[in-house]
Parts: C-alpha cells; structure tokens; sequence
C-alpha cells in the first residue's frame, strides 16, 4: 500500500529515500538472479526522467535495475515536419503564433520558431491557450494560432478553450493540433522488438485526467507491471520499490502510487470536455519513433473552424533527422543519452540538434544538466 504521507517534504526526505532504496535492492537482487539479467523498467514520461537526474536517483538504485528512459516528453516527440509545418504558418504576415515556451527552441529542417521570431515573424509565448484566446480577443484584425502541444494532460486545457472561442463566437482564433495520446505510444513501445522491459512507471499528470484505464493493456496483454507515480524523489522510488512487488509477487496489475492525486476513474469532467471537441484516432507521426497508428487527434467536424491547417495549408512534410542525431534510438530506450554521437559534441542544451535536448523533460538536457555537467573537468 503507498505510505500515508501529507507534506512535500516528506516525498524529498533522505531517509525515508534511503530505506526504500534498501528495499528495492533487497527485491531487485532476487528477481535479477531468477532472471539472470538486470531488470529494465521504463519511466514513460519526461517529468520522471527530470525528478530522477535533478535528485540522483540512478545513483541510489542497485546494478540489477536499469532506469529506461521513455518518450513521454511532447516536445521531445514533436517531428521535424511539424515544426516546419508551424514555421509556414507563423511566417505569414497576418498571423500571431503563439506557443509554449519550451516548442520555440526545437530544432525543424528550417531552423526553429525562436529563429523565426528573431527574423521578424510575429510569434508570442504563452503559459495557457487561454494567454493565446486573449491575444485573439485583443487583435480582431490579426488571425492568431496556438500550437497545441501535449498528452491528455494538457489536452482538457485545449478543449476548454476551444469551447471559450465558440461561447464568444471569436473566429480569429484557431490551434496547430499535435495532440497525442499515451497509450497507443506505450503499445509501441512494447511492440519494439529487442525491447525487454520487465515494468513501468506511468504518468502521473495523464492519469489525473484519464484515470487507470487506458493503462490496463499493459499489464492484462503484456503482463507487466505499470504503476502510476508522482514527481517527487520518494514517489519514483517508492514506485520502483511496488513495480519489484509485483515482479516478486508474480502479479502485473495498474497500482496507484499517486493516489493523492489520481482518482483510478479519471477526471470526468475533463475527459468530457475532450470528448466533445477532439475525436482520438489519428496516426501521428512522433520524432524518432515514425508513425503510430491511433495516438493523434483532430477537432471534431463541428469544431472544424477552428482548425488552422483548414485556413492555411501547410508542407506536411516528413523529414529525415539530422545527420548523427540518434534521439529515436534514446526514445526507443535502446541508448542512453549520454551514448549518443552528438551528446555534448555538437548537440547541447546552449545548441541543440535533437528535440531530446531541448526540452528540461528531454532525457539528453536532463542527463546534460544533472549528470554531464557535474562530471566535466573544471576550466
Ligand atoms: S544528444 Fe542530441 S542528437 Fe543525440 S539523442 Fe540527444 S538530443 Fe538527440
């Protein structure tokens, strides 16, 4: 059962991670033995992979577990075309793109949105697509788009502003959709062949909004363990340590280690606002992973006026990655980060090649910032 436990320091706490990590090499020991192998378990997304190189977990774990990182980070995953395809609608001179921060630094085949900004295209970050309504409401003559970013985590925010727009009858207003859903990728990835992945850590934000459910494949088909997990240092261990129970139970189920904020049912009221505006079923191209069949999403028919390639048309294109740049085999969990040929050689948070390091969710700036820089020599 998760440990009741009320404050955020008590998910920081040493000791507390100190005995955890005990009871994890405890388990690990036996079940890498029975195996004859380390145990690979996955942290799907990005905001594990930040909490576990911000406090050193890796550090705290035994060799019998290796930490693979998964491609839960939607600015990671974002393909070159898309950016491309964003740069051809900022750049037309009636339009305000607008975009969170993180998505102005990634890298397409003709530069980045930042780089656009810089050449005089009118482009805004936001914090919301709230922010990005208001623009719309205060520049009536100006068509503005925002580039709708995310898993269901940020999807409800999306749909609830959407639903504003039509309130308000606002038809300046219209997104970039590259939503995308989590448990088609999660399929994906345990289709993978020569991916031997003993458990998962699963997104505690996604889960918040769309409950246990879409996560339950993985341990009825698959048989393997998936807990849901916080952010904080105690969390992810304490997930590790249920995601080893089960292994040395013999059990796959769906735990709930972040029942302090996930309700197993979802959220039902974001779930619905989704449902009326977005329709799930779209293959969606990912970086480094190609297409994944069902993982995208489009506005619905009714909603179709507020979809911005329907007013502008844009390249859709597929690009190849930059030469040297192997963020599909770091998104795959097939090479670590710091592994990569470009990893601090022509690829670094200062000038990034892959979206991998872009983004502080990405595992190459998050190994780059915590582990890389700490082990350089000093000048
Ligand atoms: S170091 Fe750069 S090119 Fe290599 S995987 Fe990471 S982000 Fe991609």
């Amino acid at each position: 059962m998760p440990m009741p436990m009320q404050y955020i320091d008590e998910f920081r706490d040493p000791v507390h991670a100190r005995g955890l990590a005990l009871r994890i090499a405890e388990l690990a020991a036996r079940a890498a033995a029975a195996r004859g192998r380390a145990l690979q378990i996955m942290e799907f997304c990005g905001g594990h992979t930040h909490t576990i190189f911000r406090y050193g977990i890796e550090q705290m774990l035994p060799p019998e577990v290796e930490l693979v990182h998964g491609p839960g980070c939607p600015v990671c995953v974002l393909p070159l075309g898309r950016i491309d395809d964003a740069l051809s609608v900022a750049l037309r001179p009636q339009v305000i793109f607008t975009t969170f921060g993180d998505a102005m630094r990634v890298p397409g085949a003709q530069g980045s949105l930042l780089q656009a900004k810089g050449a005089g295209a009118d482009v805004r970050m936001v914090y919301s697509p709230l922010d990005a309504l208001q623009v719309a409401r205060a520049n009536p003559g100006r068509e503005v788009v925002f580039f709708a970013l995310g898993f269901e985590t940020t999807m409800p925010a999306t749909a609830l502003t959407v639903l504003q727009a039509d309130r308000e009858g606002l038809r300046n207003f219209s997104l970039l959709c590259c939503h995308i859903a989590t448990a088609p990728t999660l399929r994906a990835v345990l289709d993978e062949p020569g991916l031997g992945l003993d458990g998962f850590l699963a997104p505690g934000h996604v889960s918040m909004v769309t409950g246990a459910e879409p996560f339950q494949f993985v341990a009825r088909d698959y048989r393997k363990p998936i807990v849901i997990t916080g952010f904080e240092p105690v969390d992810v261990l304490q997930s590790l340590w249920m995601v080893l129970r089960q292994i040395d139970e013999g059990r796959a189920e769906v735990e709930n280690q972040y029942s302090r904020v996930v309700d197993t049912s979802g959220n039902r009221a974001a779930l619905q606002a989704m449902a009326q505006v977005f329709e799930a079923g779209e293959d969606a191209h990912w970086r480094g992973l190609g297409a994944i069949g069902g993982s995208g999403f489009r506005l619905r028919g009714r909603f179709a006026a507020y979809d911005a390639e329907a007013r502008f048309p844009v390249p859709a294109a597929t690009r190849e990655e930059p030469p040297g740049c192997q963020c599909g085999e770091v998104l795959r969990g097939m090479l670590q980060p710091q592994n990569c040929r470009m990893f601090g050689k022509g690829c670094d948070p200062a000038n990034p090649l892959g979206a991998l390091m872009v983004s502080s969710e990405g595992a190459c700036a998050a190994y780059y910032n915590y582990r890389h820089r700490q082990t350089e020599p000093a000048r």
